[in-house]
């Protein structure tokens, strides 16, 4: 299937699909073997080679729906994000990365990287200068996720893209909160894209999975460096994940209006202080985000007055439930002080924006009033306890 002349609903269904040459079915087989016949030295098929019938299948679909020319698909987000990495990386290479970045990364980088011994540098998301002032004769790679984890802040894709270009680096984009239904980096000029495929990708919160897209120069190199790092999904898994790739377009679009309906309800409460969402006019950089998304995502996060509990706002709730994944079917919600941010001190929190009333949503498919119905009652009841409290 010649998928770049066909929408987002057509790849997601068709692209990559296995023919049961068999039987006829109507889905691809699974083929679970982990032992097929010699072909020939460089052309082994094995499952940590990516390259089951499954495995090329399910990449060709999710290299179409991010305009790249091939993909892999890998046993989870960060170990597509680790394997990309170091594939251009070794002892004595720099990074640049931006400030904020999803905390596993951020992890792999500040606990792993020294032992590798690579250098890296950390900048303001949107502040280009900051990135260039930075790059030494070293730096091989610029790394940046947009919109970021839990503010929502949005770098310019295209603007790196050509930064990396004219540095001769390697541009690489964690493109896991937009999905690639509202956001093709390569169209930019981004070399490498990365997903948590937990996410979005799967959509339904029982898929842990990862998934690289970029030409096929770049994949080759990851390829080489991921067949060492034997970081591979099942096919079990990568068969799910086909299924639940077929309704992504579906699921985000409806995600998206989920959340821009929320957002601009949100931001008209008065127990709420400030929504972040790149949808809303008052997003520092709306125009930025409306120039390089399609959608504007699932995800948004508000702070609630000072006087509201959040915590006791979110135990309040009964559709939206607490968890720390997102973008899932269902709605979910986190406080990152007490979660994805807790070890930090609340000074470090501050400097990152991030305060105690914070609280990051997932928004999911359900009808947008149950979920306005849901949020007015946590608030009522989080207001009333935060009287009695006071
Ligand atoms: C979850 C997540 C990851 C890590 O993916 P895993 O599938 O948990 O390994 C990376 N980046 C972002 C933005 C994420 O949300």
């Amino acid at each position: 299937m010649e998928s770049k002349s066909y929408g987002k609903n057509t790849i997601c269904t068709h692209a990559g699909q296995l023919e049961d040459h068999q039987f006829g079915g109507a889905v691809s087989p699974l083929y679970m073997s982990t032992s097929y016949p010699f072909q020939d030295v460089e052309e082994k098929r094995y499952p940590r080679y990516f390259n089951t019938p499954n495995q090329q299948g399910l990449s060709k679909k999710v290299a179409a729906l991010e305009h790249g020319e091939a993909g892999l698909i890998f046993g989870s987000g960060m170990a597509a994000i680790m394997t990309s990495l170091l594939a251009f990386l070794q002892s004595g290479d720099h990074v640049v990365l931006q400030n904020a970045i999803y905390g596993g990364t951020r992890n792999l980088i500040n606990e792993e990287f020294k032992k590798f011994g690579i250098e890296y540098s950390y900048v303001e998301s949107n502040d280009i200068a900051s990135y260039e002032k930075v790059i030494a004769h070293n730096t091989k790679v610029i790394y940046i996720e947009t919109p970021s984890n839990p503010l929502l802040e949005i770098t310019d894709i295209k603007a790196i893209a050509e930064l990396a270009k004219k540095h001769k680096l390697i541009s690489m984009i964690d493109n896991t909160f937009a999905s690639p239904i509202n956001q093709t980096p390569i169209v930019f000029g981004i070399d490498v894209v990365l997903h948590s495929a937990t996410k979005y990708m799967s959509g339904h919160s029982d898929i842990l999975a990862g998934a690289v897209v970029s030409s096929h120069a770049n994949i080759e190199r990851i390829f080489n460096a991921g067949k060492n790092f034997g970081g591979t999904l099942s096919d079990f898994t990568v068969w799910l994940l086909e299924r639940s790739l077929k309704t992504m377009a579906l699921r985000v679009k409806r995600q998206n209006r989920n959340a821009r309906k929320l957002a601009k309800w949100l931001e008209k409460n008065t127990q709420v202080t400030k929504v972040y969402y790149p949808g809303l006019k008052s997003h520092p950089n709306y125009k930025l985000a409306k120039e390089q998304m399609k959608g504007f995502g699932g995800m948004l996060s508000f702070e609630l007055k000072d006087d509201l509990c959040s915590k006791q706002f979110q135990d309040s709730l009964n559709l939206i439930k607490s968890s720390m994944s997102l973008a899932g079917v269902e709605s979910t919600i986190l406080s990152p002080h007490l979660t994805s941010h807790g070890l930090l001190s609340e000074e470090e929190r501050e400097e990152q924006g991030i305060k105690n009333g914070l609280l990051r949503f997932s928004v999911g498919i359900e009808e947008v009033s149950d979920l306005k119905a849901d949020i007015e009652q946590a608030l009522k009841l989080a207001s009333k306890l935060s009287k009695v409290i006071v």
